[in-house]
């Protein structure tokens, strides 16, 4: 994999970021970095904010900000997207370059990885040449001394003229220094730009335009560093700079004059060009770690080295990853069983106290139903069916994600993906779309070429996302279990659930290959991932943070969701119009087309109704088939069984339900974000319309061939 710049121009995501300080005597602080080196952690340390952090480069794809205190200022902290230089090469490294350079933050901390600190300075240098105030945060110390690396920090920070302190991202008490170098470097005066050697054809360039550049930069920007921006400019940081200066340099004749004249005469061509410029930087870099960094051994341990022969390895693969999947899986149905139990017959007898309450009320017999048989019922449901295996699934894939297992991934599926002609880091935003497809959709920014992220955007929502996988574990547990007793049970459905998720990255591949066959046709491009090293995850943090960031927030929507669409059902279910409900008139107009695709009417009305959160798609439908008969013992994967096979359900309602599950629109937030993302209606519709179609055909199929074989 190489690295190739697209020549189809890119979109520019909005780097703007509305700074919102406490008070006016606020400091702003970027956050910048290599990807994959701890910014978010200590973002999150010094914010106590709840950042995505994982082990996986390209996490970050838009600024976020969050507010400190120190001994003598407020802070408000901007963690930007990762970027190993800032001439940028993708969305989220414009987004990097266009506020350390444009944001005027009043200070820019540099977090650097410990253990290949030469490489991270090339970004260190070409920030230093921009910003004034700026300190480097050598992290992942600990990583470092393991392997034997010594640091000379002091020495560092004699060479760069800035502040230098190491830290441990993952131990808060190590980032109180760096609070106070910042308090100490807002009193002093912002320190100049640095200047780096470049050779000499570049130096003679700079040297002409300096004058010119002078009077162009007012003040606002280090001339030398315009001059070197205007002499191998980009379409994208010209949008900027006009933008920030109110006008086009290059629209200055004296100045574009000169430009031109500087150019030819350094003789360079344009990658001739890059290349002198880079190799300046390089250089630096390495005059600087000379002597301040040494003994360890860089790049990867071996250790590393024998896991990643065996789960990026030819043969190995494909048969590791798979086992990982169903395992996570079995250990998600295993463990969610019990837990499902409990809280449903905990949550069912409250609902008979609450009964009891009505009663005492005198309540009329319709609030009873509205607010306790609709609303309540449904999110006692969603409670007791979602929350255990969200509760296991979130935390096992989080600390999969902290250990450095998803880039992998991307690297296995990166030739299937190719053979797409889609770009292999989707197996990365497929990934995320486990979680849920809105944040998929938005991790698509990662990826440069503008087509291929619209393939990432498009298809994102053919995995399930974590509001789906209930109804997949649920039906699969009532219909298709092998009923062998005790674990054979459970590893038999994480069998069924994997298949299903095949399936579904199966649909991903064929659905990119068809879209860059049709409406988004090109190449595909190539690109660098860094497979960082494994490290031992955090287990309590990913514990919290898997809880509070990931299940009780897809809870909450859901449960915001599933109460007033529980009221919603009750009411379609007992407002009646020539004698039968609304439910029923709605259900009955759907259910010839329904049943093409081996569903019935109350299902495709619960997947419609479902639209704002997949995870009400089940209970709706349960609450549509209960308005006419009552719940026998609540909650119970039997009894919910056997309500649906007195509604006529089969195995192959169950497998049709399971596919439209998997295959159909998105919900409205993903629908959102597809929306923001693309600025278009039209990708919007594309985007629910080809799962749908998908969905249905595939339905339609499954239920025809079932009804010929009989
Ligand atoms: P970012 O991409 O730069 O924002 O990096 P993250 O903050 O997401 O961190 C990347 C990975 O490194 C995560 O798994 C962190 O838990 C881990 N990490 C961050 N700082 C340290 C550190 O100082 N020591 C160790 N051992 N791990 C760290």
């Amino acid at each position: 994999m190489g690295l190739t710049v697209d020549s189809m121009g890119k979109n520019s995501v909005d780097s703007g970021l509305e700074i919102r300080k406490r008070s006016p005597e606020d400091r702003v602080v970027a956050i910048a970095g290599n990807p994959n080196v701890g910014k978010s952690t200590l973002f999150n340390a010094l914010t106590g904010m709840n950042q995505h952090t994982g082990n996986w480069p390209g996490k970050t794809v838009a600024n976020a900000q969050g507010y400190c205190e120190s001994a003598a200022h407020g802070y408000v902290l901007v963690d930007i997207p990762g970027t190993y230089s800032l001439m940028a090469h993708s969305a989220e490294e414009e987004v990097a370059r266009n506020f350390i350079c444009f944001g005027e933050p009043d200070a820019t901390v540099i977090v650097c990885d410990a253990t290949c600190l030469e490489r991270n300075l090339n970004l260190v240098l070409q920030t230093l040449e921009v910003c004034g105030r700026a300190l480097v945060c050598v992290n992942l110390v600990d990583e470092a001394q393991k392997r034997g690396i010594r640091i000379d920090f002091e020495g560092l920070s004699r060479r760069l003229g800035v502040p230098v302190i190491p830290t441990v991202a993952r131990k808060k008490r190590t980032l109180r220094a760096v609070l106070d170098a910042l308090d100490a470097m807002m009193e002093a005066p912002p320190r100049a730009p640095m200047e780096i050697r470049y050779p000499d054809c570049v130096e003679r360039a700079v040297a002409r335009i300096l004058p010119a550049a002078e009077r162009c930069a007012a003040g606002r920007l280090p001339p030398r560093w315009l001059c070197l921006k205007l002499l191998d400019p980009d379409e994208s940081l010209l949008r900027e700079l006009t933008l920030y200066l109110g006008a086009n340099p290059l629209e200055d004749e004296q100045l574009a004059a000169e430009v031109q004249a500087a150019r030819s005469e350094s003789g360079l061509d344009k990658d001739a060009w890059k290349d002198a410029v880079v190799s300046g930087v390089v250089r630096a870099a390495e005059r600087i770690c000379r002597g301040v960094v040494g003994g360890g051994a860089e790049g990867y341990s071996p250790r590393d080295r024998r896991i990643d022969r065996m789960l990026t390895g030819q043969h190995t693969a494909y048969p590791v990853m798979l086992a990982m999947l169903a395992f996570v899986f079995w250990l998600t149905i295993a463990g969610a069983n019990g837990p499902s139990e409990a809280l449903s017959r905990g949550l069912f007898a409250l609902q008979d106290r609450l009964t009891e309450l009505f009663e005492w009320l005198h309540a009329p017999e319709w609030l009873h139903g509205a607010l306790v048989l609709g609303a309540y019922r449904v999110l006692a449901w969603v409670v007791a069916v979602m929350l255990p295996p969200m509760a296991i699934f979130f935390p096992l894939f989080t600390l999969l994600e902290d250990a450095g297992f998803l880039p992998r991934i991307a690297y296995n599926l990166d030739c299937p993906f190719r053979k797409c002609c889609a770009c292999g880091k989707q197996a990365l935003t497929m990934c995320m779309g486990f979680g849920c497809n809105a944040a998929g959709v938005v991790g698509c920014r990662i990826i440069d070429s503008p087509r291929e992220r619209l393939i990432a955007i498009l298809t994102n929502s053919f995995v399930p996302c974590n509001g789906r996988f209930p109804t997949l574990i649920a039906l699969i547990t009532m219909f298709f279990a092998i009923s062998a007793g005790g674990w054979m049970d459970s590893v038999w459905a994480a069998l069924m659930l994997t298949m299903a998720i095949l399936l579904s990255v199966g649909m991903t591949f064929a659905a990119s290959r068809l879209l860059s066959k049709t409406v988004l046709r090109g190449a595909p491009s190539s690109f660098t991932l860094e497979l960082p090293p494994y490290r031992r995850p955090q287990i309590g943090k990913v514990l919290v943070r898997s809880v509070f960031d990931r299940t009780l927030f897809v809870l909450g929507r859901a449960a915001a969701v599933a109460a007033p669409a529980g009221l919603v059902i009750w009411l379609m279910a007992n407002v009646t119009l020539g004698g039968r409900s609304l439910l029923i008139h709605c259900a009955a107009a759907l259910d010839p087309f329904a049943r093409l695709m081996g569903l019935d009417g109350v299902i495709l009305t619960a997947f419609i109704l479902g639209l704002p959160a997949n995870e009400i798609v089940m209970p709706i439908a349960l609450m549509a088939y209960l308005a006419q008969g009552t719940l026998m013992e609540p909650g119970s994967t039997a009894e919910m069984k056997r309500i649906l096979l007195e509604n006529g359900w089969t195995w192959l309602t169950a497998l049709c339900t399971m596919l439209f599950s998997l295959f159909h629109w998105p919900c409205s937030t993903t629908l959102a974000t597809i929306r923001r993302e693309t600025g278009s209606w039209k990708w919007t519709a594309l985007a629910a319309a080809l799962p749908t179609a998908i969905g249905m055909a595939l339905c339609m199929l499954v239920a025809g061939a079932a009804r010929l074989i009989g």
